[in-house]
């Protein structure tokens, strides 16, 4: 049970695999067991086997996957830890699907939609627990502040989503205080309500190209983060009220295009460049991250890529991360199926 997992036992990078269902039927018997679930932990694509943390089949729900890594990602920002979730995985695959959902089942954010994301699922749930921890501290002693930021990083330049005439923002480091974006919007949030208007607002002004695999195809990745403060005396011995952050992330890739599916890729573009690039970078970092017991007291290529360079702090240190890895079960998707598993599992 995912709920009631000692938050301290929660390794640092976990990988999860998400199966989507065909989008056609399959024609032959092909696709039928050419993705399948073999444990609660391990895949088969074909005849290679992989073994991950978890693996959503295609038949598993929108609430199935917030259980298994919304859940997790509540615990560990509660008890103060930094946490985020990557998206991996071919376009087309889920990954902007199985992170937010479709806008419309955020409209009515009252309503338990089926179709809802991961990060709206977080925010019902965590406003929930921060106000009932609220309420059940008998003075009043803890109080919780939350602020939201969203970017996208395309053509190595990062926008701010929240105020798109804002481009090209610049990182800044200080020595002690981390990586920071220069200007970026920071909006603060008390209600699942005001997170969801931030998301629509934000995913709309994402940059989309079209492609004959999926329609809205996204070309950027988007990083869209919460910053809890808590404010309690109990932190402290002297009585003085202190403050604890834990920051919350979610990052939805853009995806390299299938290239067998997929015509539209057939000439690399700038852009497709860039992209490539630096999903590169992440998996590489995200490789040395998983090989490296202290990766705060070593340097590390953060800087190669724009995507590494802003995930710095989300990525390295006291953090806890998880890689999603979207892949469909569609036999015509196989080498990109094989290819995000590897991404997987090299992070592992
Ligand atoms: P990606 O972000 O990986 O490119 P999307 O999330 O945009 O892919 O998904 C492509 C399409 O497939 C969307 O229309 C989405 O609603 C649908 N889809 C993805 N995953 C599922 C799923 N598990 N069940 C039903 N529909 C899905
Ligand atoms: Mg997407």
């Amino acid at each position: 049970n995912h709920a009631t997992a000692p938050v301290a036992d929660e390794p640092s990078v976990k990988v999860v695999v998400r199966v989507r269902p065909p989008v056609s039927l399959p024609t032959d018997g092909k696709d039928l067991w050419f993705v399948r679930k073999t444990a609660a932990d391990s895949l088969a694509v074909g005849d290679r086997a992989f073994a991950v943390d978890g693996v959503l089949d295609d038949r598993a729900s929108q609430a199935d996957a917030f259980d298994m890594v919304g859940v997790p990602m509540i615990e560990s920002a509660l008890a103060g830890f930094n946490t985020s979730l990557v998206c991996y995985g071919q376009s087309g695959t889920g990954k902007t699907y199985t992170m937010w959902g479709p806008l419309a089942a955020m409209v009515d954010s009252g309503s338990d939609h089926t179709d809802l994301g991961v990060v709206p699922r977080v925010f019902q749930n965590l406003f929930s627990r921060i106000q009932s921890r609220q309420e059940s501290s008998p003075e009043k002693q803890i109080s919780y502040q939350c602020r939201c930021s969203f970017l996208e990083v395309h053509n190595e330049q990062i926008n701010d989503l929240l105020e798109p005439s804002q481009r090209d923002l610049q990182i800044r480091e200080n020595p002690g205080n981390g990586i920071h974006v220069e200007n970026l919007t920071d909006e603060y949030v008390s209600t699942v309500e005001d997170v969801n208007q931030i998301l629509m607002k934000g995913l709309s002004n994402r940059k989309v190209g079209t492609n004959s695999m999926n329609l809205k195809s996204s070309r950027s990745h988007v990083i869209f983060t919460c910053v809890i403060e808590a404010w309690s005396k109990g932190f402290s011995s002297n009585g003085f009220s202190t403050s604890r952050t834990s920051r919350v992330t979610f990052i939805d890739l853009a995806g390299p295009e299938n290239d067998e599916a997929d015509g539209a890729a057939k000439h690399c573009t700038k852009e497709e460049r860039h992209l490539k690039k630096s999903l590169s970078k992440l998996g590489k970092l995200v490789n040395i991250l998983s090989e490296t017991p202290e990766p705060q007291k070593v340097d590390l290529p953060y800087e190669q890529s724009r995507l590494t360079h802003v995930l710095k702090d989300t990525l390295g240190g006291n953090s806890r991360v998880t890689i999603l890895c979207s892949i469909s079960s569609e036999h015509r998707c196989r080498s990109g199926t094989l290819s995000t598993l590897r991404f997987g599992e090299r992070a592992k």
